[in-house]
């Protein structure tokens, strides 16, 4: 790839030590090793794709003992359930309690890792592509450059001599599918389409995929779309004239349309079309008075600010953070820090 096409500074990206150093612990482990790979809570297809991706290509290098997990109850949503590499999530609560190395996908920080961040350690490797990651862990392989953690995997499985192969590749392929928004967003840069074009080149069929991960969804959350579209309100003076746009969904909402948390993924997708708002915003409760907030910005404001000023993190077209009391006090809040 040519320096122009480089979207971030070389002195952020991972250094060559570190690498260095990934490959070695991994290489150095013995065979009967116990490799613990953990994600962040609520996984999306990056988080679970080159979690999973990654775990697959352990299996191809030695006959370790692999896990794989994440924070909070063994819940793949539906569109994931059929990666490959699955059978190799246990419960967190089966999660050993001293693996022999550690390996975390797609966390910003500590606190996405729920009560697994008391396995941290040194011997812990992190791989992430957030420029708001806060370095926790022994090793940092952090590209904020990168569009999605599958593209930091992709690169420690080609060091460490894995070849990629169709069922490797599925997983990487929807991982950055996913943080590229299908390859649309700027972040699809000509890197990329390349690793795209390596991951096709095992015979994977891109159009089943994105059926099965993107066009997916029962008819009920359909019509729970329906209801949440329904009630969202554009506040055009707010971020400075830029424009707010928000909805919520509530548990109740799930409850009346037989659904799960994972299908209000996309809502915010079909919120953030809306031409006059540069930021979006959905609201979804998870608990009395927690709601998981995800916000979108068309690219005149920083929501990664606003997110990290609240407790999360992300990206500045793309981030969330948990906010705390009513629906209406959580859009407060994020009001107030888009107009300070
Ligand atoms: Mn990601």
């Amino acid at each position: 790839m040519t320096a122009a096409l480089r979207r971030t500074p070389e002195k952020v990206l991972p250094a060559e030590a570190d690498w260095t150093a990934a490959v070695e612990a991994i290489r150095a482990l013995p065979p009967t090793a116990t490799v613990l790979l953990v994600c962040h809570v609520n996984p999306d297809g990056d988080a679970l794709g080159s979690m999973l991706g990654f775990a697959l290509g352990l299996r191809r290098l030695g006959p370790y003992a692999v896990q794989a997990t994440f924070p909070g109850p063994l819940e793949v949503p539906v569109p994931f359930r059929g990666l490959p590499g699955v059978d190799l999530l246990v419960p967190e609560t089966e999660a050993t309690a001293e693996p022999d190395l550690m390996l975390c996908f797609d966390a910003a920080s500590a606190s996405r890792l729920g009560s697994l961040t008391d396995r941290i350690g040194r011997r812990t490797i992190v791989l992430d592509h957030h420029a708001s990651f806060t370095g926790f862990g022994g090793i940092h392989l952090v590209n904020p450059g990168a569009a999605a953690t599958s593209v930091v995997a992709e690169e420690l499985l080609a060091r460490l001599g894995v070849p990629l192969d169709a069922e490797i590749a599925e997983c990487l392929y929807v991982a950055l599918a996913t943080d590229t928004g299908s390859f649309r967003f700027d972040v699809t840069t000509a890197g990329v389409h390349e690793m795209a074009a390596r991951l096709l080149a095992t015979g994977i069929r891109p159009g089943d995929i994105s059926r099965k991960i993107f066009d997916n969804r029962p008819f009920g959350a359909v019509q729970l779309y329906a209801d949440a579209l329904a009630r969202a309100r554009l506040e055009p003076a707010v971020a400075g004239g830029r424009g707010l746009v928000w909805t919520y969904a509530t548990l109740d909402d799930l409850a009346k349309h037989g659904q799960r948390p994972w299908v209000l993924e996309a809502l915010i997708d079909s919120v953030r079309c809306t031409e006059e708002a540069d930021v979006a915003c959905v609201v979804k409760q998870v608990a009395d008075r927690e709601w998981a907030v995800s916000m979108r910005s068309k690219g005149a404001v920083d929501v990664a600010r606003v997110a990290i000023a609240l407790g999360g993190g992300g990206h500045k077209l793309a981030a969330g953070f948990t906010g705390r009391g009513t629906a209406d006090e959580v859009i407060m809040t994020i009001r107030r820090e888009l107009d300070p």
